[in-house]
């Protein structure tokens, strides 16, 4: 256990110790033991869907500005918890101290204060009149108690993709984060209590997909399941909440295409494709991973993007001039390792790392930014999600080849496309079959921006006003004011 959360579940307003099994917790960056979780049992994660149900009675019938006000209360708690947040987020995953400081906090701290206003825009279109004296109106309802399930590569941003548009929309909520960082969560929950959002409200289950997972996916009192993860157990959590008829919400893997027009600004491109294929240690769901580059500019291209490359500082990740940390396990960079090897043996080349630092650094889970060319479309290398530093690059000569080329995964969360040209960014904004398209610049992601994917990626927007839609239910309601007023319908099923 840290010294800042005291227990590794928070259900109904306080901590308290998982009943399941024991696991010790790797810091992935230098390989020792960080602490003894205690996962949630079964009843554990009962414990919590009742708290929530709870909850859920005063909570949904609070107005949207009373839950406005109390999410306004929650981004100041965790502004000031952080630093701690950013120190605890670097600790668990490896990321650097700078993502955890500059981009994590700020960006989650931001989203809170985004959803306590979304909260108090909720309406529904109206329906309009219908024949004489009567109307009809929307409400927009909370669903319930909404089970979440989030992923280990942005623990505090996921948390609060799934937490917030949920309260906001006057649900109550139990999030199992994974099991490998559950601590920004647990202190996000602590600073919600802290801040008045009511007991039960937020509940925090740590525990393994199989047990603490499938028993909230599967559990009667949990209204819908939203989960971020990889695509194969999208698949599981669709079949199991088909069991009780639940909404799903889904975001699944990613295999952002990087596509670079021969007009585009070369030196522009490069940067961004590091940028955007090393961020989080490649461990992004939708970071650059296919560069498909005009021909007359691929040498050129390549050239620079290794260079850059090689000049990224891998080392330990509390270091500020750290720019990559360590990945999340060093089960999970030996899994990017062997997808390098692999192509390796194959026949492709590595034109910038391929390998993992050795000094200083050789305990811990790091990876070099790498860079391959000469892999075929069809290859794992190419077609497979790596979740690691990895750009494969490949030439493309017309339009339509490249456009084809950056659709053909089963993917469709995110791509780039890069022309200084308008018809082309049109024709790939347009074309690219990806819940995001980005022109001229990869990754950047604030509150207002749905967040969701296409094809095997999945559906659902988080993040946005959108993403409230999917925490409620659409209620119309028909109303007349004259009994009688509508006999004349009636009597065409009835006389
Ligand atoms: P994962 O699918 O292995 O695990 C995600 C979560 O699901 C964890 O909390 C895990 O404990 C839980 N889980 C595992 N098996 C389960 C089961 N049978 N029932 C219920 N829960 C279960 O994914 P990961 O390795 O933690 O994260 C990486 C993946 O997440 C990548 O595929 C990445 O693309 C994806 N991701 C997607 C987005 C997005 O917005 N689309 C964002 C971040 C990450």
């Amino acid at each position: 256990m840290h010294e800042f959360t005291e227990g590794h579940l928070f259900i109904n307003g306080s901590y308290r110790q998982g009943r399941g099994e024991e696991a010790t917790r790797i810091n992935p960056a230098t390989g020792e033991a960080a602490e003894t979780l205690k996962y949630a049992s079964v009843q554990d994660v009962d414990d919590a869907v009742a708290a929530a149900k709870q909850a859920y009675a005063a909570w949904s019938r609070r107005t949207p500005g009373e839950r406005s006000e109390a999410m306004l209360a929650l981004a100041a708690e965790l502004d000031a918890r952080a630093s701690v947040l950013a120190e605890l987020e670097t600790a668990q995953t490896g990321k650097s101290i700078r993502m955890s400081t500059e981009f994590d906090v700020p960006g989650t701290v931001d989203n809170v204060s985004f959803f306590a206003g979304a909260a108090r825009q909720l309406h529904g279109l109206a329906a309009g009149e219908y024949g004489a004296g009567g109307t009809s109106m929307i409400r927009r309802e909370p669903i319930g108690v909404i089970g979440s399930i989030s992923p280990w590569n942005y623990p505090l941003q996921m948390a609060g993709w799934k937490i917030l548009p949920a309260i906001a929309a006057g649900n109550t909520i139990v999030l199992k984060p994974s099991e490998l960082t559950p601590a920004t969560s647990l202190l996000f929950a602590e600073a919600a209590a802290a801040a008045g959002i009511p007991d039960g409200v937020i509940n925090i289950v740590t525990g393994s997909g199989l047990v603490a997972g499938e028993a909230l996916v599967t559990h009667p009192d949990v209204a819908m399941t939203s989960f971020t993860g990889s695509t194969a157990v999208g698949r599981r959590i669709m079949e199991m909440a088909a069991r009780t008829a639940k909404r799903v919400h889904l975001e699944l893997g990613g295999k952002a295409p990087f596509l670079v027009f021969d007009d585009a600004d070369v030196e522009a491109a490069a940067h961004g494709a590091v940028a955007g294929s090393i961020i989080n240690g490649g461990q992004d769901c939708t970071a650059a991973t296919r560069a498909y580059v005009q021909a007359p500019l691929f040498e050129q291209f390549t050239a620079r993007v290794a260079e850059l490359m090689d000049a990224v500082v891998v080392g330990d990740p509390t270091d500020p001039d750290t720019d990559l940390g360590s990945l999340i396990s060093h089960a999970h960079r030996d899994k990017v390792a062997a997808f390098v090897d692999r192509a390796r043996e194959a026949g492709a080349k590595i034109l910038a790392g391929g390998e993992a630092p050795g000094g200083a650094l050789s305990a811990g889970a790091f990876y070099r930014p790498t860079l391959v060319t000469g892999a075929a479309q069809d290859s794992e290398i190419v077609q497979d999600e790596i979740f690691g530093p990895v750009l494969t690059a490949l030439p493309f000569e017309s339009d339509d080849e490249g456009i084809a080329l950056a659709n053909d995964t089963p993917y469709g969360l995110a791509a780039s496309a890069w022309t200084r040209d308008l018809t082309r960014s049109l024709r790939a904004s347009e074309e690219i079959a990806a819940g995001c398209v980005w022109v001229n610049d990869h990754i950047p992601i604030v509150s207002e921006m749905p967040h969701g994917g296409y094809k095997a990626s999945g559906f659902g927007k988080d993040m946005s006003a959108y993403s409230l839609e999917e925490y409620t239910n659409i209620k119309h309601v028909m109303m007349s004011r004259d009994a009688a007023a509508h006999k004349e319908w009636q009597d065409t099923v009835f006389r």
